[in-house]
């Protein structure tokens, strides 16, 4: 599956084009962003000489990801801009080996001027001016693995970085955290914790974060628990998400009169034109009484981040599940009690002479106690800090690299709208927002985005 164009770290790449490399372009990072950066190059420029640096494989952190994730949209619109996917019904969402496979497949065919280098960490990158007066960049490359370093010479750089997924918050990151003596679960480790359970003991399965990762979890959690063991969502501010039926209906749902029907990108056009500046929340909670965006029990959205949700799978969360809506999970406490005889006897025959209460502590509600097993699995917020995934980060750097992320497309408008009330923008933000609400074709809008920044580092 993983693609045979890959050339492993700074040694692959040396034993491929030597070690004086000049090119046109490096693009770093490989995912979702990156593979369409080098994609746009692959169809404006396809003389070009391009690297594409990445420390990760193809499909940037789709190879980090959970193994029962799905890609939440329909496959057709994600992935590289053109490129065909080994599935054909768009209402069965992509697993992860597909998502994966898709990109491995695309790098398959880039040109034979185009490379694309795996454990390969951009670490720096000067610009210099020529003697002709153009800038060149000195990039200096290094191996993950074997930490060997090499600069590469290259005319332009775009930082496709994007999302740059390396884990999920932990506790430890979390300012509103106050202790626990229970490990966390990574939900890459759901699997074996679920599998490893002690048949003498019920679990309380607490899911802390209630966005895209926190619901699939959660789900999975119910689909695979046994029958007494317990779930609570602790969601932190309540999301909206997408009704998928609305935004992508079955082919059976659609009507014979108009069969591209709605899209994200008509809803999105229509929250950005309704959204002063100001009202963000006002926006989605319309939308969320339109029924066009829903959340868990219904309850009023405090928050919007483009996920979408159907309703088997909210079925599914509300009916295992006791949801905890816009509060935190913050610690646990254990108290060992002694048991008397007749516990003693009804706890095992004897053996046990003690048994354990948890507490969960809430920012806000008031404490639950339970004496099952509390296995804490962390779904907190992905986006990192640094990755400008959420942010306002002008996609022209003052170094003059590209900022390209898989979210420029949107982020503006999530942005917004996410935020609501008071959040100040610079201007090229709002032109973005502009310019997008006259961007949007059915049935998506990010890859005509990626493709326009693209156009702009080719000039
Ligand atoms: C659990 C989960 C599920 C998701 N599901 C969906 C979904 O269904 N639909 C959807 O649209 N989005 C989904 N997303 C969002 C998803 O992250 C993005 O859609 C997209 O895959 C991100 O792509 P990217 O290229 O921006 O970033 P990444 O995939 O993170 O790629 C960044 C790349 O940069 C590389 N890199 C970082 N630093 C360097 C460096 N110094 N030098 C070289 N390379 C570097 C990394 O190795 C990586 O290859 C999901 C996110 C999560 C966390």
């Amino acid at each position: 599956m993983a693609s045979t164009r890959v050339l492993q770290g700074v040694g692959g790449l040396v034993k491929h084009r030597g070690s004086k490399v000049v090119v046109d372009y490096v693009v770093k990072g490989g995912g979702f962003a990156g593979l369409n950066a080098v994609a746009g190059l692959a169809r404006a420029l396809p003389e070009a000489n391009v690297l594409c640096a990445s420390v990760l494989p193809p499909g940037g952190s789709w190879n980090l990801y959970y193994p029962h994730v799905k890609l939440h949209a329909a496959h057709p619109h994600f992935g590289v801009a053109s490129h065909p996917w080994p599935i054909d019904d768009p209402h069965v969402l992509a697993s992860r080996e597909q998502v994966l496979q898709h990109f491995n497949s695309y790098v398959d065919t880039i040109p034979p001027n185009f490379d694309f280098a795996q454990n390969t960490a951009v670490v720096a990158v000067n610009s210099t001016r020529e003697a002709d007066g153009n800038n060149l960049f000195d990039v200096m490359l290094r191996d993950t693995l074997s930490g060997e370093e090499m600069n590469v010479v290259a005319r332009h750089v775009i930082d496709a970085t994007g999302a740059n997924y390396d884990h999920h918050t932990r506790r430890e990151e979390d300012f509103l955290f106050q202790s626990s003596d229970i490990p966390e679960t990574e939900t890459v480790d759901l699997h074996a914790v679920m599998a490893s359970a002690n048949p003498g003991r019920d679990r309380l399965y607490v899911v802390i974060g209630g966005g895209k990762t926190g619901l699939d979890n959660t789900a999975f959690i119910a689909q695979n628990r046994r029958a007494t063991d317990d779930i609570l969502l602790v969601t932190g501010r309540n999301k909206a998400y997408f009704r998928r039926d609305k935004i992508q209906p079955r082919k059976d749902a659609m009507s014979p009169f108009n069969p591209f029907q709605f899209a994200v990108a008509d809803l999105m056009l229509d929250m950005v034109l309704n959204f002063d500046g100001n009202n963000g929340l006002d926006v989605v909670r319309a939308q969320q009484a339109a029924g066009m965006l829903h959340t868990v029990n219904g309850v009023p959205a405090q928050a919007f981040m483009l996920g979408a949700l159907d309703n088997e799978e909210r079925r599914i969360v509300e009916e295992s599940t006791e949801v905890v809506v816009d509060d935190y999970f913050v610690g646990t406490q254990e108290t060992e009690k002694k048991l008397n005889k007749a516990e003693e006897v009804e706890a095992g025959g004897g053996r046990a002479s003690s048994s354990t209460t948890t507490t969960v502590l809430f920012q806000h509600r008031e404490p639950l106690e339970t004496d099952k097993e509390v296995v804490l699995v962390n779904c907190r917020t992905s986006a990192s800090p640094e990755s400008h995934y959420v942010d306002a980060t002008h996609p022209v750097r003052p170094d003059g690299t590209l900022k390209f992320g898989a979210s420029l497309g949107y982020v503006c408008a999530v942005f917004v709208l996410r935020y609501g009330a008071g959040t100040n923008f610079p201007p090229w933000q709002a032109s973005c927002v502009g310019t997008r609400a006259h961007m949007v074709p059915p049935p998506f809008c990010v890859r005509t985005l990626h493709q326009t920044e693209v156009a702009l580092a080719v000039r």
